[in-house]
């Protein structure tokens, strides 16, 4: 039997870089288990603490904390990586 399975990836909502290209693994079943694995490599993904980032994924090289401790995006990596 053949038959069509989901997989899911990312990509950074701010420069358009995707995680598959630094990777050995291009996309996961899971989501949640992604989400962990995108974590554990710095990537910023959805956080609810911070509503305007809300369901945004940012990769390692986008974003840090600010003195207050509020995510802060690097304006000279915005769509860096897009392709047209
Ligand atoms: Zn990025």
């Amino acid at each position: 039997m053949i038959y069509e399975v989901t997989y899911y990836t990312a990509k950074c909502d701010h420069c358009k870089v995707e995680y598959a290209e630094d990777s050995p693994y291009s996309a996961w079943s899971d989501k949640d288990n992604m989400k962990d694995i995108l974590r554990d490599c710095d990537w910023y993904v959805d956080n609810d603490d911070e509503p305007k980032h809300k369901d945004k994924t940012y990769c390692s090289d986008c974003w840090s904390y600010d003195d207050n401790d509020y995510l802060e995006l690097y304006a000279e990596r915005l769509n860096k990586h897009q392709e047209d």
